[in-house]
């Protein structure tokens, strides 16, 4: 009896682990998703107040990737979305959040990065998708760059939907630039 119940305990336990990482990630990538990404940027910006700590946002966006579904086709396009996922979950800090905001624009939450420290991580994460071995099935895929736009508390706004605008102007900027690239949001901008 004992032995059931503490069986019928523990599975109760990973369905609801299972049910909260459902409502939390992105089922594609493995990243969390947009809502999650939202209510962390709040909790984390009241946190970089009271510490006293900045706080580095960054949006990134595919470059041509309708060219590359069009090219390579839809499912290649997810695999490469999948692949993306596991950079961005492996080669970022178990502190850092990052999320899939939207179909190719993904948004990466830096806790304690300055505005400087966020610039030169994207940069490399930048490197690191554009050197991405793309796999699809058996077949060895074209490469992709990306595009990001960044900004950071205090310095570029103190609440989260002026930081994702901050970052998502400035990843218009990057855009505009001529692609692959990232650009630090600047007042000018907007
Ligand atoms: P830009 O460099 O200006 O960002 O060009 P783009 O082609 O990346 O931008 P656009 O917004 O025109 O196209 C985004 C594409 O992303 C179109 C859409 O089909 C594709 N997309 C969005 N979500 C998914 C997805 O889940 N899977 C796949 N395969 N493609 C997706
Ligand atoms: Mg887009
Ligand atoms: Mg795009």
């Amino acid at each position: 009896m004992v032995g059931e119940s503490i069986k019928l305990c523990l599975s109760n336990l990973k369905l609801r682990e299972r049910l909260h990482a459902q409502a939390t990630h992105d089922s594609l990538t493995g990243l969390f998703n947009r809502r999650y990404m939202e209510d962390t940027l709040w909790r984390e910006l009241h946190r970089s107040h009271r510490r006293n700590s900045p706080l580095g946002v960054a949006m990134i966006d595919l470059d041509h990737f309708k060219r590359f579904n069009d090219t390579f086709g839809h499912d290649a396009g997810d695999s490469l979305l999948r692949e993306l996922g596991q950079l961005l979950r492996t080669k970022l800090r178990q502190s850092d959040i990052s999320c899939r905001y939207g179909g190719e624009e993904f948004v990466l939450i830096l806790p304690d990065s300055s505005l400087a420290d966020t610039q030169q991580r994207v940069e490399q994460i930048r490197g690191l998708i554009k050197e991405l071995t793309i796999r699809h099935g058996r077949e060895l895929l074209g490469t992709i760059s990306v595009s990001a736009g960044i900004a950071a508390a205090p310095e570029h706004g103190s609440t989260a939907a002026e930081l994702l605008r901050a970052a998502d102007n400035a990843l218009y900027a990057a855009k505009q630039a001529g692609r692959d690239c990232v650009v630090v949001y600047h007042a000018k901008q907007s």
